[in-house]
């Protein structure tokens, strides 16, 4: 073994020691892309076609319920799945840079979009402030911040807050997930939204019943309107 070649190897040791490269996807040991996703993973996403076709499923989520002017998530999610898997790395497990990295793919979406005007702010659903303690961040943030790290655009996540702890939503159907976030959530400043067009970001899209309301909540601000992003759509 030469000496570069030895150095190269200690090099590429200490690197995977302190970078270990699981996918966090199929957490499988596999060389990754930006420390998340192997290559197997990044070329076998679900995506979706919400970008490139105004009525997609996403929006029909909002249809005759409130008035939301585009909406897309970029991956489908399926029980079971890498993609459950991926969302519960994101939730649980602390891989923040899912969110972030996830929200640039989003982002890069929009940019090609016929239908996504540039919003004028970019908003994510809150969380309890008690369970972004104990979680360390707020998911739908990350995937905010990493939509702003495109195209530029402010983050506000100080504004719409969540003021009561609703518990999980996974075993309520769509009315009782409605009436339980119901009045969860709080507008800290009326005139910080008025006028302008809000991009609201979530993680998964469900039934639509959080972004619903939480939309309900930002119409009485007056904004010129509303879009919503997700990154995965349930189905
Ligand atoms: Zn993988």
């Amino acid at each position: 073994m030469s000496i570069s070649t030895f150095f190269k190897s200690l090099i590429d040791d200490f690197i995977y020691t302190i970078f270990p490269s699981l996918c966090l996807m199929c957490n499988e040991d596999q060389p990754v892309k930006d420390g998340i996703l192997c290559f197997h993973c990044l070329s076998s996403l679900p995506l979706t076609d919400h970008f490139e076709i105004r009525e997609n499923d996403a929006l029909e989520h909002f249809e005759g319920r409130i008035q939301i002017s585009q909406a897309a998530s970029l991956l489908y999610f399926q029980k079971d799945s890498d993609i459950q898997n991926l969302l519960h790395n994101l939730k649980y497990k602390g891989q923040d840079s899912i969110g972030t990295f996830f929200g640039q793919r989003i982002a890069e979406k929009m940019e090609k979009s016929p239908y996504f005007v540039n919003p004028d702010v970019i908003v994510p659903i809150p969380i309890h402030t008690k369970k972004e303690r104990i979680r360390g961040y707020n998911q739908s943030t990350l995937i905010a911040n990493g939509i702003s790290d495109v195209l530029k655009i402010p983050v506000v996540d100080d504004v719409l807050i969540k003021s009561t702890n609703t518990g999980s939503q996974t075993s309520l159907h769509r009315s009782e997930r409605v009436k339980n976030v119901t009045n969860s959530f709080e507008i800290l400043d009326q005139s910080a939204f008025s006028g302008r067009h809000i991009l609201l970001v979530d993680d998964v899209l469900t039934t639509g019943a959080t972004l619903e309301v939480a939309a309900q909540q930002l119409l009485t601000c007056n904004p010129s309107k509303i879009s919503v992003v997700t990154l995965a759509i349930a189905r």
